[in-house]
């Protein structure tokens, strides 16, 4: 990839959202993405605009000004009522083109896992996928002779070699800067009830071209279960459960008080529980008020996805086990002694 010439990198200001919307619902990684992009836009003394993306969708505009969009530029067309790759990498791009945005944030969902990179192919820059933190400065971190330090970059940090190391990355020499970043990671700011964005309304036009894949049908996926995401408290159980069947007994403390089961990527791969419920870098990222870590050994992989939890607390027979450093109430003992214990302290303490 070539390098842009300075004085059309120099044209490219703002930091943009892709404000991802769901049969016409926002995604929570757009509210997400607003609140990181304020903090980016505060340092640049630049906007936030979130760039909202399908038919009929403008009902939606209010709301992303109230999570904090100075604009929302709208591409509403019958053609992108559900998502599908080549127009809404049309619609992306061509925004990108039209408006010249110094940043662009998508989320790391199915959405943006597909959308991001092909944009930024489309838009010939770079893009850091799966971003932990994002943040303005210098790049190089530190200066090196005979070697460009440039200013107010975006520095986008994420796991690397199997999240053994933590590497972070610019993009110095081509604009916009793109990152994704999964959900759950970001903040969002609270609501400004009643706050209003300038609207502006663009579209590309779509031809045969960017409109090939046609949907014949939409199975949707019925989970029975509360995203662990949104749960306020977890009960999570590692591969010292022993078996499927033994998962009994963090169900039984999860319904005393009202939380809900999930799991290291060590069951998830003994098949003992589903993906969805997995917590770690390569499953979900979660910040519940309680985070109950039992029988799990504290893998870095898995605490990337459960260390922002307000309280941790961990059961373990290994008193040297890594998840006590993260943790902040440590049992140490066998949890099949002492998860039936507290679940009855705690239905005593209720009853
Ligand atoms: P173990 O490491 O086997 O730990 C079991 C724990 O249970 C031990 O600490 C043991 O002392 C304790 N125990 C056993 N019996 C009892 C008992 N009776 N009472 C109390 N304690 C008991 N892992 C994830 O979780 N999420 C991820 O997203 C993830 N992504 C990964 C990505 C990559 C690229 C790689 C390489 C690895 C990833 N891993 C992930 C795997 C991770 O490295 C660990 O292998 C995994 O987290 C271990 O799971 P565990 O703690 O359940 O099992």
């Amino acid at each position: 990839m070539a390098a842009m010439d300075k004085e059309i990198m120099e044209q490219y200001k703002g930091v943009y959202v892709f404000a991802q919307q769901v049969d016409n619902e926002l995604s929570g990684i757009a509210f997400e993405l607003l609140g990181k992009a304020k903090d980016l836009a505060a340092d640049l003394n630049a906007d936030v605009t979130a760039v909202l993306i399908g038919s009929g969708v403008k009902g939606l505009v209010d709301q992303l000004a109230e999570y904090g969009a100075d604009k929302v530029i709208v591409v509403d067309d019958p053609e992108l009522k559900d998502y599908r790759t080549e127009p809404y990498t049309h619609a992306l791009a061509s925004v990108i083109n039209e408006y010249k945005p110094e940043i662009v944030l998508v989320g790391a969902t199915a959405i943006g896992r597909d959308l991001g990179p092909r944009v930024s192919a489309r838009v010939e820059t770079g893009l850091t996928a799966d971003c932990t933190v994002l943040e303005i400065g210098d790049f190089p971190l530190n200066p090196i002779p005979g070697k460009e330090q440039k200013h107010n970059q975006l520095l986008m940090t994420r796991p690397a070699f199997g999240g053994n190391t933590i590497a972070t990355i610019a993009c110095p020499d081509n604009r916009p800067q793109m990152a994704t970043v999964r959900p759950g990671v970001m903040q969002k700011i609270a609501p400004v009830a009643g706050a209003k964005a300038e609207v502006i309304e663009y579209n590309p036009g779509f031809t045969p071209d960017n409109k090939y894949v046609e949907i014949m049908e939409i199975v949707k996926n019925v989970a029975d279960t509360v995203d662990i995401m949104d749960a306020k408290i977890l009960v999570s159980g590692g591969r010292g459960v022993g078996s499927p069947e033994n998962f009994k007994i963090l169900e039984d403390l999860a319904e005393a008080i009202g939380g809900t089961v999930s799991c290291s990527r060590a069951v998830v791969d003994s098949g003992w529980k589903p993906k969805d419920l997995q917590v770690g870098q390569t499953g979900k990222t979660v910040r519940p008020n309680v985070y109950f870590a039992i029988g799990i050994s504290g893998a870095i992989q898995h605490v990337a996805g459960m260390e922002e939890s307000d309280i941790i607390i961990a059961i373990n027979k290994d008193e040297d086990a890594p998840i006590f450093d993260v943790a902040d109430y440590g049992v140490v003992g066998d949890l099949n002694k002492i998860v039936p214990m507290l679940t009855a302290k705690i239905k005593d303490a209720i009853a």
